[in-house]
């Protein structure tokens, strides 16, 4: 009879077979520590030079074509290693890798989203109230609309002319440049409001963003706040104010990406849900050599809203993209994406010990935690999720950890308090196989959010690793 191997001490077992929860910063060397800091400085210039889809559309333009992208033609053969984009209207982008085994064998997607919450006009903004100018506006993806009154506001965007000319504009980033702002009422005069519930006590009416409080030098003129405003706006852009009938106008807050603690270990910024999963799926395939099955980045529009419009991914955009590779290489495109693989790569909630009733601890995703994982979104009983397969999640799985990527897993927050939805589910219902993978962020959705460099990184890291499986 064979001798007994020694019995394993407690600490042992414990160490083989349950599920440690460590923070990141203990699992990671100080090279790391160093490799994530750098790589969010080039986040943080990215956060300032990209605040809306269409300023992020062209920042992917300008970094895919310096690395050898050109703009994809459908009539084209390509080659394995060969770089195309395709540009959705300026608003979104499918950037692609050809693999050695093109898309025979499915391809891989990373999905990312460029829109954020913000301020949009009314499509006829423009008026005046007691000697003051105000543009009235409709806001844009789910906010707290509170958290956007008193605070600097800068405007972004494009306006189309009678004569079909187009004019982008942008005011408030540049140093010297005037800024905007909602105002609120002063908390001496507050009492009416802060007897309602935070829900009701800002309504969308509310949200008028004051730009100007001088008349034209005429006494007897009509509307001499508004009309000046408008001399001034005529003077710079040429434009009139049935112009802005045809504009896509955003006031998006005003301030810079900055390190956030004595330690700089976070970057607090306008707009990380999804820049922060964006950026690094952009790199990812920037940075991505010889994939073995074709590589697509995808950064979309409206998933604030909801998805739908033809620049979000309840469209067809992106199907026909692959089915343009697919069919270039003589593949029936449903087969295709029936074997393609998808990281739906959006941020999650980290967890917050302020509001601690509102998660399940033990299915959090954390601040430092590395990437974070989610094997369904969605809300009452998972409603509107699509529930990644649990074979695709073994598979992610492996990927990270033979890459040495730190990642965790959780839920958004406790099953009752509420939920939310990423593209995944209008990815996976192309019978695509999908896992939402993103960074954690902290008051999600504010004008000012904050995520930790350590899991931007990491996402960084993922992604390359998911696109780089032989
Ligand atoms: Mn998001
Ligand atoms: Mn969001």
């Amino acid at each position: 009879m064979a001798k007994k191997a020694a019995a394993k001490s407690a600490k042992e077992l414990a160490e083989e077979l349950l599920n440690p929860r460590k923070n990141g910063f203990f699992k990671v060397s100080d090279e790391k520590i160093e490799k994530a800091d750098k790589f969010c400085e080039g986040y943080k210039a990215f956060l300032d030079s990209a605040k809306t889809e269409r300023e992020s559309v062209d920042y992917a333009v300008k970094a895919a074509e310096k690395h050898g992208f050109v703009p994809f033609d459908p009539k084209h053969q390509y080659a394995p290693g060969d770089k195309v984009y395709y540009n959705n209207r300026g608003k979104s982008i499918c950037l692609a890798i050809i693999g050695k085994e093109g898309c025979k064998n499915g391809v891989r997607i990373a999905a990312a989203h460029i829109d954020n919450p913000r301020i949009d006009l009314k499509p006829i903004p423009l008026y005046e109230s007691t000697e003051m100018v105000y543009l009235k506006t409709h806001y844009y993806g789910g906010i707290k609309k509170y958290q956007w009154t008193a605070i600097p506001l800068a405007m972004h965007g494009v306006i189309i002319k009678r004569d079909g000319t187009s004019v982008q504009v942008c005011v408030g980033e540049e140093p010297g440049d005037p800024q905007f702002t909602i105002t609120d009422i002063l908390p001496h005069l507050g009492q009416d409001q802060a007897a309602k519930p935070l829900g009701s006590a800002f309504t969308g009416e509310d949200l008028n963003i004051l730009i100007g409080s001088r008349p034209v030098r005429d006494e007897e003129v009509k509307d001499a706040y508004k009309l000046n405003v408008m001399r001034i706006l005529n003077e710079k852009y040429g434009i009139v104010e049935a112009d802005l009938i045809s504009a896509e106008i955003e006031f998006v807050p005003a301030f810079k990406a900055t390190d956030i603690g004595f330690d700089r270990s976070l970057v607090g910024a306008y707009g990380h849900d999804d820049r922060v999963c964006a950026y690094p799926a952009l790199e990812a395939i920037l940075n991505c050599k010889n994939p073995v099955q074709t590589v697509i980045t995808v950064l979309t529009d409206k998933e604030e809203t909801g998805s739908d419009g033809n620049t979000g991914l309840n469209s067809e955009y992106m199907r026909y993209f692959i089915a343009d590779l697919a069919q270039a290489e003589g593949e029936e495109p449903r087969h295709v994406l029936s074997k393609s693989t998808c990281i739906s790569a959006d941020v999650t909630a980290a967890y917050d010990p302020h509001y601690a009733s509102a998660y399940e601890a033990q299915n959090s995703c954390y601040i430092n935690g590395g990437l974070g994982v989610a094997k369904y979104t969605g809300s009452r009983g998972k409603g509107g999720t699509s529930d990644a397969n649990a074979e695709f999640v073994g598979k992610i799985r492996r990927i990270f950890d033979d890459a040495g990527v730190l990642w965790q897993i959780g839920e958004l927050g406790k099953v009752d308090q509420g939920g939310g939805g990423t593209v995944a589910k209008y990815i996976a219902n192309l019978n695509v196989d999908v896992l939402d993978i993103g960074v954690p962020v902290l008051s999600m959705h504010a004008p000012f959010e904050v995520v930790s460099k350590l899991d931007v990184y990491m996402a960084y890291k993922g992604f390359k690793a998911f696109f780089d499986e032989k």
